[in-house]
C-alpha cells in the first residue's frame, strides 16, 4: 500500500521509500524510514498537499510524492504482529526494533572512544583581569525552526528575523560579544536537517562547518521533536566536531509531560546538553558556562564515540578510510571515518573535496563504488537508506534509555486550530478574509495617526514660512523637503500596521499553513508552495523577499520567484494607494486595497505561467515542509520585528526620499522665476511647466498621455525609479509648487481632487477622476521595481540579466494595463 492511499487519520507503518535521489535522501533525512508510524493528518483544501504526523512533528507531502512511500496500515501490522494495543500501535513495532538496536547500541554501539584530550583546567585557561580575552568562534546549526536565531538574539542582544517556519534564516549572521571574559563570536547560520548537499542552505552550512571550523558547535536542538533533530547531531558528532547541545523548547518538553535524562544522553553521545528556553532567555549563562568548560578541555561529558553502522558498513568504511589515509593529505579537521562514510554515502561534494586533495583519487573512488554495490546487494536497501536507518536506530537506542514521553493528546491545539484554519473548504477563504482584515486595518486603523502626522506637517509648514526670511533657503525647506518627505511621513503608521501584520502572521505559524493551503495552486502555475512564502514577505518589501527564495531548492523555481516578486505590492507602494483611494474611492478602501493586492498576485501568477511556460522550464521539486506547531507570538518579538522594519523605512526617508526631495524641488525651481513674475500675467502653474522638471514631464508626455496621465503625473512615475514612495513625494512637491490653484494647507488629497488641467485642450476640467487614478495605481504597482530590488535581483541571481529583463518586462506591462484600464473605462463611461 501507498503512503497516499491513507485515509484521513489512518496510521501507516513505512516499509519501504523509493523515488529519486535527491527527494528520498531529503525525506530519509526527516524520518521518513522503514518502520516508523506515519499518521495522515489531513488533505489541504485541493486535496494536495497532505500533512502527515510522523515522530514528533508534522510535515506535507504532495500526493505524487507520498506516492513513492509504501506503508503497511496499523491493521495488518497488529494482525501480523498479533498485538491488540490501539494507540500505541506502531510504537510496539517501533520498540521491537528499539530492541535490536538497543542490543547494538551495548555491545558495539559506541566503538572507540578516546577522551578527546588531557589538557583539563589549565593554569593558561584562568585569566585574570589584565589579561588579553580569548575568542572563542562559535556556530549555530540545527533544524530549521529550533530556535537558533532566537538564542543568537539574546545571547547578542542583536536583532535577527525570528518566525515560526522554516527558512527564516537565510545567510550566516555574526556577532560578538564578552561573556565570562571570554569574546564569543556567534555565527547564527540557516537551520539544515542533515548534513547533505539537497539545497544550497544545507550546503553552506556544511561549507561553513568546514571550511570556518568553528571551535565549538552549538547544536541547536528542538526538545519537543528530539528523534528527528539528534540525526543531524549523529552527523556532526561524525564530523569530528566540538559539540555542545542546546536543549532548546524545554518549556515545551516539559509542557507535555515528557521526562528525558538528557545529562546521561550526553555521556552516551560525548556530548554535554544544556536545557534553554530561547525566547525568555532561560539557560544561556549555563550554556555559555558549558562551552567555555568544552573550549577549554574541562568538560568531562565531551568524548569521541562512533554510531554503529553495522558490519557491512563498517567493514567497507575501514577499508575505505585506509585507502583514504594512504593516498590523501585530509586537513586535520576532517576525519577519514566522515569522508568514507560520505563516500558511501555517494555524496558527491565529498568527492569533489577529495578529487583536490588525493593523490589516486579514482582508485578510492572506484573502490567505494565497488563496496556500494557489494553492499546493496547483500542487504538489498540503497547506500544512503541503509546509512540513515543505522543512524535513525542509534537515536532510537539512546532515547531509549533516557526519554519517556508524556501521555499525547489524541489531537494536539496545533492540529485543532488547524482544523478549521486549512479545512478542504474554508481555508482559502479564511485565508483571503485574513488578508482582507490585514488591508482594512492598515487603512482604517492608520487613519487617524495619519490625520494627526497630516496636521503636525502642515503647522510645521506654516511655522517655518512664518519664521524664515523669504529666500531659495524657505522655498527649498517650505515647498521642497516639507512637501516631500512629510508627504512620505504619513504613511509610516499604515506602514507599521502592515508590517505588524505580516510579523504576525509569521511568528504565529500561520505562514507554513499559508504555503499549505496554496501550494496546489501554485504548482498548478509550476511553482512551489514554498515560494508563496518570499511571495507574501513582499507586501513588507521586495528586498528581503528576494533574499528568502534561498530556501528553494531548484535554481529555475528561485529564478522565477525573484522576477514575480515585484508584483507583489510592497509598503512603499502603499502611500501612493492610500492617497488616491483616500481621494476617490474612500467608501470601500480596504476592499480597494485587497483588490489591488490580489491583482497584483495576480499578474505575478500569470507570468509565472508565462515564464514557466517558456524559459524556465524544468521538473517538479519536491515539497516537504514542516508545519511547526503555533506558538503565542511574544508581543516583543513582533513589536521588535515592526520597530526594525520601520527603522529601514525611517532610514530610506531620511536619505534616498530627502534627496529626491531637494532634487525635485530644485528641478521644478529653476531656471529661476523672476522673468515669469515681471511678465505678470504668468501663473505659476505655467512657470512650472517651463522649469526643467516640467521640460522633462512635457518630454514623456506622449507615452504616457493615452494612459490618461498628465506631465506632473510623468515625472512622479520617473522618480519612483529610486524607490516607489518617491512618486508620492514628487506629487506633493509639484503640486504644492502651483500654490495658486490651490490654499496653502490644504492636505495632498483634497489638492488632487481640485487639480485642474491650466491649459491645453483640456484646460479647466479636472486632472484626476477615479479611471486615470485607478489607472496610476496599477501602473505603479506593476512599473519597473525600485533600484534596490534589481540590485537584489543582480545579487542574488548572479548576473544583470535578470534584473534588465525584470525592468523592461514589468513596465511593459504596466503600460499596457493603464492603458487598456483608461480606453475601456473611456468606452463604458
Ligand atoms: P530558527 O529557524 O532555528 O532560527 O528558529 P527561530 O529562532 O526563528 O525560532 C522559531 C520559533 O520558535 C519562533 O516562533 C520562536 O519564537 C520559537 N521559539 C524559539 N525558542 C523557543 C523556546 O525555547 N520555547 C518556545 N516555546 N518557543 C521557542
Ligand atoms: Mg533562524
Amino acid at each position: 500500500m501507498r503512503l497516499a492511499d491513507l485515509k484521513n487519520g489512518q496510521v501507516g507503518i513505512i516499509i519501504r521509500v523509493r523515488g529519486r535521489g535527491s527527494f528520498k535522501k531529503r525525506i530519509i533525512d526527516m524520518g521518513f524510514i522503514k518502520g516508523k508510524p506515519v499518521r495522515v493528518i489531513k488533505n489541504a483544501p485541493l486535496r494536495d498537499p497532505i500533512e502527515y504526523k510522523l515522530m514528533d512533528y508534522n510535515v506535507s507531502l504532495r500526493r505524487s510524492e507520498a506516492q513513492l512511500i509504501d506503508v503497511l496500515t496499523q491493521e495488518t501490522v497488529q494482525q501480523k504482529a498479533a498485538v491488540p494495543v490501539a494507540g500505541s500501535e506502531a510504537r510496539t513495532v517501533q520498540k521491537k526494533r528499539f530492541r535490536n538496536r538497543k542490543r547494538n547500541f551495548d555491545s558495539d554501539g559506541i566503538s572507540a572512544t578516546q577522551p578527546k584530550t588531557d589538557a583539563g583546567d589549565t593554569s593558561e585557561s584562568r585569566r585574570g583581569p589584565g589579561r588579553a580575552f580569548k575568542t572563542i568562534r562559535i556556530a549555530l546549526v540545527g533544524n530549521p525552526n529550533s530556535g537558533k536565531t532566537t538564542i543568537f538574539n539574546n545571547a547578542s542582544g542583536s536583532r535577527e528575523r525570528v518566525g515560526n517556519y522554516g527558512g527564516v534564516t537565510f545567510e550566516a549572521t555574526e556577532a560578538r560579544v564578552i561573556h565570562g571574559g571570554y569574546i564569543f563570536s556567534i555565527t547564527d547560520l540557516p537551520g539544515t536537517y542533515s548534513i547533505t548537499e539537497y539545497s544550497p542552505e544545507e550546503l553552506f552550512v556544511r561549507n561553513t562547518i568546514i571550511q570556518n571550523r568553528p571551535d565549538v558547535i552549538v547544536n541547536v536542538l528542538d526538545a519537543s521533536n528530539l528523534e528527528r533533530n539528534l540525526y543531524l547531531t549523529t552527523q556532526l558528532i561524525e564530523m569530528n566536531c566540538t559539540v555542545v547541545a542546546a536543549l532548546n523548547m524545554y518549556d515545551e518538553l516539559k509542557k507535555k509531560g515528557d521526562v528525558f535524562d538528557y545529562d546521561t544522553l550526553g555521556r552516551m553521545l560525548g556530548v554535554p546538553f544544556v536545557p534553554t528556553v530561547g525566547p525568555k532567555g532561560e539557560g544561556m549563562s549555563e550554556l555559555f558556562a558549558k562551552i567555555i568548560d568544552v573550549y577549554e578541555h574541562r568538560e568531562k561529558t565531551v568524548r569521541r564515540i562512533n554510531v554503529n553502522y553495522g558490519q557491512d558498513i563498517e567493514k567497507a568504511a575501514s577499508l575505505i578510510e585506509t585507502a583514504i589515509c594512504d593516498s590523501c593529505g585530509l586537513p586535520g579537521d576532517i576525519s577519514p571515518r566522515y569522508a568514507a562514510i560520505k563516500l558511501l554515502e555517494k555524496d558527491a561534494d565529498t568527492e569533489r573535496m577529495l578529487a583536490g586533495i588525493c593523490e589516486k583519487s579514482e582508485n578510492i573512488f572506484n573502490l567505494a563504488k565497488k563496496l556500494v554495490i557489494t553492499i546493496e546487494d547483500e542487504l538489498k536497501e540503497d547506500s544512503q537508506t541503509l546509512i540513515a536507518d543505522a543512524r535513525y536506530g542509534f537515536i532510537a537506542g539512546a532515547l531509549k534509555e533516557t526519554y519517556q514521553r508524556g501521555a499525547r493528546p489524541e489531537v494536539t491545539v496545533s492540529e485543532k486550530i488547524d482544523y478549521i484554519l486549512t479545512h478542504q473548504l474554508l481555508g482559502v477563504p479564511i485565508f483571503l478574509i485574513f488578508l482582507w482584515i490585514t488591508f482594512q486595518f492598515t487603512f482604517s486603523l492608520g487613519r487617524y495617526p495619519m490625520d494627526w502626522i497630516q496636521a503636525g506637517v502642515a503647522s510645521l509648514s506654516q511655522f517655518t514660512a512664518a519664521m524664515m526670511p523669504s529666500g531659495l533657503l524657505r522655498e527649498l525647506i517650505t515647498d521642497g523637503i516639507i512637501p516631500g518627505v512629510g508627504g512620505v511621513v504619513v504613511f509610516v503608521p499604515n506602514i507599521l500596521i502592515l508590517f505588524f501584520m505580516i510579523s504576525l502572521m509569521e511568528d504565529t505559524g500561520y505562514m507554513a499553513r499559508a504555503a499549505f493551503i496554496m501550494d496546489r495552486l501554485m504548482h498548478s502555475i509550476g511553482l512551489h508552495g514554498k515560494s508563496f512564502i518570499p511571495l507574501i514577505l513582499g507586501f513588507g518589501c521586495n528586498v528581503p523577499a528576494i533574499m528568502a527564495t534561498r530556501t528553494l531548492e531548484s535554481r529555475k523555481d528561485r529564478l522565477l520567484t525573484m522576477l514575480i516578486i515585484p508584483f507583489m505590492s510592497c509598503s512603499a507602494r502603499l502611500p501612493v494607494y492610500v492617497l488616491f483611494i483616500s481621494a476617490f474611492f474612500p467608501a470601500y478602501a480596504g476592499s480597494m486595497l485587497l483588490m489591488l493586492y490580489l491583482f497584483g498576485i495576480a499578474v505575478a501568477v500569470s507570468s509565472a505561467m508565462l515564464m514557466k511556460k517558456t524559459i524556465f522550464r524544468e521538473a517538479e521539486v519536491p515539497f516537504v515542509m514542516e508545519l511547526p506547531p503555533y506558538r503565542i507570538p511574544h508581543l516583543k518579538n513582533t513589536m521588535r520585528h515592526m520597530w526594525e522594519r520601520a527603522k529601514e523605512y525611517f532610514k530610506k526617508i531620511g536619505g534616498i526620499v530627502l534627496i529626491a526631495a531637494v532634487l525635485i524641488w530644485a528641478l521644478g525651481r529653476f531656471p529661476a522665476r523672476e522673468p515669469f513674475q515681471a511678465a505678470g500675467h504668468a501663473s505659476e502653474g505655467e512657470r512650472l511647466e517651463q522649469s526643467y522638471i516640467g521640460r522633462m514631464g512635457k518630454f514623456i508626455a506622449p507615452v504616457i498621455e493615452p494612459l490618461g496621465f498628465d506631465w506632473k503625473m510623468g515625472v512622479s512615475i520617473l522618480t519612483g525609479l529610486a524607490a516607489k514612495e518617491i512618486t508620492v513625494s514628487t506629487l506633493g512637491i509639484l503640486y504644492h509648487a502651483e500654490k495658486d490653484s490651490a490654499a496653502e494647507n490644504e492636505s495632498l488629497v483634497m489638492k488632487i481632487q481640485e487639480e485642474t488641467y491650466a491649459s491645453g485642450p483640456h484646460a479647466g476640467q479636472r486632472i484626476f477622476g477615479p479611471l486615470n487614478t485607478l489607472g496610476y495605481m496599477v501602473f505603479i504597482l506593476l512599473y519597473i521595481p525600485c533600484a534596490a530590488t534589481l540590485v537584489t535581483i543582480k545579487r542574488e541571481s548572479g548576473t544583470w540579466k535578470w534584473p534588465v529583463f525584470s525592468a523592461l518586462f514589468s513596465t511593459t506591462l504596466a503600460w499596457i494595463a493603464a492603458f487598456l484600464i483608461h480606453q475601456v473605462g473611456l468606452l463604458v463611461r
